[in-house]
């Protein structure tokens, strides 16, 4: 498993930074900065970029980062208009960065962004604003059926799978999922856990997919609580994950943030 730390920005977002042997990967790098500061810090030379959607948050700090090292790859999904990708990447793709030693495997997960792709690999997904910690992206261009299958994928995984998401949204995406599951004891003890490590000032990030399997009420569409919630919420009988996914999705977007 490479060794990844992150590197915040922004008021909320994480830059992945991995480094191997022959130096280093950043992941999503909105802001340039931050990364250059880093590596100068840590003595690294920047190898290669993962790009998982087309946001400014996620692509704005690439150009900045290519001056200062021209040349090096930009790996990025092929269904967005990035224009500094030099690798393009579709489902099932496999690609090993420059810089590292692990092979990733491209998954297709639109939902947030029409071509939202996330990494896996070694036991480490890469995930932008697919999943997050407790919650999920917004739908900006896809439809809530997209966007449960995306997370049907993910779901598939294995369980002890690192999740690296790219923004600290932890403790608000808990606040609403105690509306859905209010007795989920697991859900409980994860906002004891993550509360205790922002007040230490550490993030809560990477989860494990098993903690967001107990806990994460958009990967829950088929759990029984989850699904009365979400009838309740929508005032009638839900068919299947999709719609449940969809009416939990409705619902924080109405009435939660
Ligand atoms: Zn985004
Ligand atoms: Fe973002």
């Amino acid at each position: 498993m490479p060794d990844i730390v992150p590197i915040p920005a922004f008021t909320d977002n994480y830059i992945w930074l991995a480094r191997g042997d022959e130096g280093a990967v950043v992941v999503d790098p909105g802001d340039a900065d931050p990364v250059l500061e880093r590596l100068d810090r840590e003595g690294l030379e920047l190898r290669s970029i993962l790009v998982t959607h087309h946001h400014g948050d996620h692509v704005g700090g690439i150009p900045a980062l290519l001056r200062r090292f021209p040349g090096i790859p930009v790996y990025g999904p092929a269904g967005e208009a990035i224009p500094t990708l030099t690798h393009r990447l579709g489902h099932g793709d496999r690609v090993v960065p420059a810089g590292l030693d692990t092979e990733f495997e491209v998954l297709d997960v639109p939902g947030h962004t029409a071509g939202h792709i996330a990494y896996y690999g070694d036991g480490v997904l890469f995930c932008g604003d697919t999943l997050f910690a407790c919650g999920c992206g917004r739908l900006f261009e896809g439809t809530p059926q997209q966007m449960a299958a995306s997370l049907g994928r993910i779901r598939a995984l294995p369980p002890q799978t690192r999740v690296y998401c790219a923004h600290e949204y932890t403790l608000v995406n808990i606040g609403f999922a105690k509306w859905v599951e209010p007795h989920n004891a697991h859900l409980l003890a994860r906002e004891q856990v993550d509360a205790a490590a922002r007040r230490a000032g550490r993030p809560t990030v990477p989860s494990t997919l098993e903690l967001e399997l107990r806990t994460n009420p958009f990967l829950r569409y088929d759990d029984p609580a989850v699904i009365a919630a979400a009838s309740r919420y929508a005032g009638h009988d839900l068919n299947g994950g999709a719609e449940v996914f969809a009416a939990v999705r409705r619902w924080k977007d109405r009435e939660y943030d």
